[in-house]
C-alpha cells in the first residue's frame, strides 16, 4: 500500500530541537526538590529517537514513605484543609495563571517527553489543563453539607470533609491533563496529595507542580514521585497513611492496584480504566463527517487514548464507501516530527507499544482482517507507525494508529455487537435519526456517548467506565465525591417544640 504522508524530520532527518530548558528532574517532597533516598535515576526517551532526554531521579519505596509522611503532616497540622476554601480557590486560580503565562514551555516538555504533536499539546491540552484547574478552584467555596431531617428530636448535620492523603497513579498518553484531573479537585477538598507520575513521561509533572508552589500552596500539599509502578507506584498502593487512591492506566495494572488496596488499609479506590470503544455509524448519516470523526476518534494522540473509538460499526449500505473514505483519510494522515507544524501524528510513545502495535496488526491480517491501509514502520529511527485501517473483530485494547472497521446490518444487531465487550468507557453514534440515537444511548453499557460528535471533554461533564473500565467517575462535581468523606454529625434537640 502506498505510505502515509510523512513530513521533513519523521524520522530520519535530524530531530527538531525543542526550545525549552529541563529545569526539574528530581523528586518532589514537602516542598523541595530532592534526589531519591537510594541516589538513582533512571532515563526519560525522546519517543522521536529512543535516545536519553533527561536523567530523572527514581523514586522507590523510601522516597513514597517521605512523601506520605509530608502529605499526612500537611494535612494533619495544616494549614490547607483549615485554610478558608476561599483561600485555596485563590491559590488554585493563580495556578491557573501561572500555567497560561507558561504554556509555551509547558507543551514544549509535554511534546518531548510523550511525542505527542506540539500543536496539540499548546492549542488544546494546556489549555484544557488551566480550565480545569479554574473549574475546581471554583468549587472549593461551594462544597457544603446538609443538614437532614430527622425522625425523633435530633439535630442531624451531614459534613463533607477531605479525605486525608490522596495517592495518585497517573499514565504517560496525558501527563498533564491526567496530572489535573487528579489533582485539581483533590485539593479544592483540602486534600494533600502524592502523585506518581508514568515513569515513560515524569517531566511536565515536576515543571507545573513548581508553578503551584509559585502560587502560594503550603509545603507538603503536592508531593510529586517519579518512578516505576511496581516499585515506588505499589508501594503508595500499600501504604498505611494513605486515604484514598486514584488511578488510570490500564485494566491490568488497576486490578493489581484494587488488591494492594483491599490488603493494605481498604483505601477507596477510583480507576479509569482502559476502553475497546464503539463508534457506530448508521446509513442515514453524514459519511463525510463520519469518516473524519470516526479518524480522529481512533488516531488522536497516536491512536492512545483509553476512549479510542477502536471500533467503528458501519451499516452495510454505506459500508463500502466509507471503507474507501477511511483509508484516503488514513492515507493523508501526517506522520512526523511532532515539532513540525500541521504534523498530525507523532511518534508511540516507546518500543514496547510500538511493537505491540506492530503485532496487533500482524495478527488481525493472521486471522482474516483486511489490511487497506498502513500497518507499516515509517523511517528506521524512533517510534513512528503508518497509520493502519483494518478490518477485524478485535477484542483487546490495541492503545495506536489502528482502525477496525466491522459491518452491520441493522440497530438491534450492532447494539448487541458494540456491547459485547468487557469495557464500556465510551461510545459514540451517527444518525440523523432522533429515535435511533436515543435507543442507541440507553442501549449502550458506556460511561459517555458521543451522538454526532465524539472526544468531546469538558470540566463540568463527568468521565469514567462501566465494566472493566473503571470505577467512580472524574471530572464535573462527581469528581469532587472522590476527595470527600461524609460525616453525619447528630445532637439532640432538647427543646420539645423542635
Ligand atoms: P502501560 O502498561 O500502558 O504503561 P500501566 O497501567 O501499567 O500502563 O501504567 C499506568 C501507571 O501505572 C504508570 O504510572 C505505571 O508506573 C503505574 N503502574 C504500573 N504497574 C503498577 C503497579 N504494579 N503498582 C502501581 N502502579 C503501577
Amino acid at each position: 500500500t502506498a505510505p502515509a504522508v510523512v513530513t521533513g524530520a519523521a524520522p530520519n532527518d535530524e530531530p527538531i530541537q525543542p526550545c525549552v530548558e529541563i529545569k526539574h528532574t528530581q523528586l518532589l517532597i514537602n516542598g523541595n526538590f530532592v534526589d531519591a533516598a537510594s541516589g538513582k535515576t533512571f532515563s526519560t526517551l525522546d519517543p522521536r529517537t529512543g535516545e536519553a532526554i533527561a536523567r530523572v531521579a527514581e523514586g522507590d519505596a523510601e522516597d513514597i514513605n517521605r512523601a506520605v509522611a509530608a502529605a499526612r503532616r500537611a494535612f494533619d497540622e495544616g494549614p490547607w484543609p483549615r485554610m478558608s476554601a476561599y483561600e485555596r480557590c485563590r491559590v488554585l486560580l493563580r495556578f491557573a495563571d501561572l500555567i497560561e503565562s507558561h504554556a509555551e514551555e509547558i507543551a514544549a516538555l509535554e511534546t518531548w517527553d510523550s511525542g505527542k504533536p506540539l500543536e496539540q499539546a499548546a492549542g488544546a491540552e494546556v489549555p484544557m489543563v488551566a480550565r480545569f484547574v479554574r473549574y475546581y478552584a471554583g468549587w472549593a467555596d461551594k462544597i457544603h453539607g446538609l443538614v437532614v431531617p430527622a425522625d425523633g428530636p435530633h439535630h442531624a448535620q451531614v459534613l463533607h470533609e477531605p479525605i486525608g492523603v490522596a495517592g495518585q497513579i497517573i499514565p504517560w498518553n496525558f501527563p498533564l491533563l491526567m496530572f489535573a484531573w487528579k489533582v485539581a479537585p483533590a485539593l479544592a477538598c483540602g486534600n494533600t496529595v502524592v502523585l506518581k507520575t508514568a515513569e515513560q513521561t515524569p517531566l511536565s509533572a515536576l515543571y507545573v507542580a513548581s508553578l503551584l508552589h509559585e502560587a502560594g500552596v503550603p509545603e507538603g500539599v503536592l508531593n510529586v514521585i517519579s518512578g516505576f509502578g511496581p516499585t515506588a507506584g505499589a508501594a503508595l498502593c500499600s501504604h498505611m497513611d494513605v486515604d484514598k487512591l486514584a488511578f488510570t492506566g490500564s485494566t491490568g495494572t488497576g486490578k493489581i492496584i484494587l488488591e494492594l488496596a483491599a490488603r493494605s488499609n481498604l483505601k477507596p479506590v477510583t480507576l479509569e480504566l482502559g476502553g475497546k470503544s464503539p463508534f457506530v455509524v448508521m446509513d442515514d448519516a453524514d459519511v463525510d463527517q463520519a469518516v473524519e470523526l470516526a479518524h480522529h476518534a481512533v488516531f488522536f494522540n497516536q491512536g492512545q487514548c483509553c476512549c479510542a473509538g477502536s471500533r467503528t460499526f458501519v451499516h452495510e449500505r454505506v459500508y463500502d464507501e466509507f471503507v474507501e473514505k477511511s483509508k484516503a483519510r488514513a492515507l493523508n494522515r501526517v506522520v512526523g516530527d511532532p515539532f513540525r507544524k500541521g504534523v498530525e501524528q507523532g511518534p508511540q510513545i516507546d518500543g514496547e507499544q510500538f511493537k505491540k502495535i506492530l503485532q496487533y496488526v500482524k495478527s488481525g491480517v493472521d486471522t482474516g482482517a483486511t489490511l487497506v491501509a498502513g500497518g507499516e514502520r515509517v523511517g528506521d529511527r524512533g517510534f513512528y507507525v503508518h497509520p493502519t485501517d483494518e478490518m477485524k473483530i478485535a477484542q483487546e485494547e490495541i492503545f495506536g494508529p489502528v482502525q477496525t472497521i466491522l459491518k452491520f446490518r441493522g440497530v438491534e444487531e450492532v447494539m448487541r455487537r458494540a456491547n459485547a465487550t468487557p469495557y464500556g468507557l465510551a461510545a459514540g453514534v451517527f444518525t440523523r435519526s432522533l429515535d435511533v440515537a436515543n435507543t442507541m444511548a440507553r442501549a449502550l453499557r458506556a460511561g459517555t456517548v458521543w451522538i454526532n460528535c465524539y472526544d468531546v471533554f469538558d470540566a463540568a461533564i463527568p468521565f469514567g467506565g462501566f465494566k472493566m473500565s473503571g470505577v467512580g467517575r472524574e471530572k464535573g462535581p462527581y469528581g469532587l465525591r472522590n476527595y470527600l468523606q461524609t460525616k453525619s454529625v447528630v445532637t439532640p434537640i432538647r427543646d420539645a417544640a423542635w
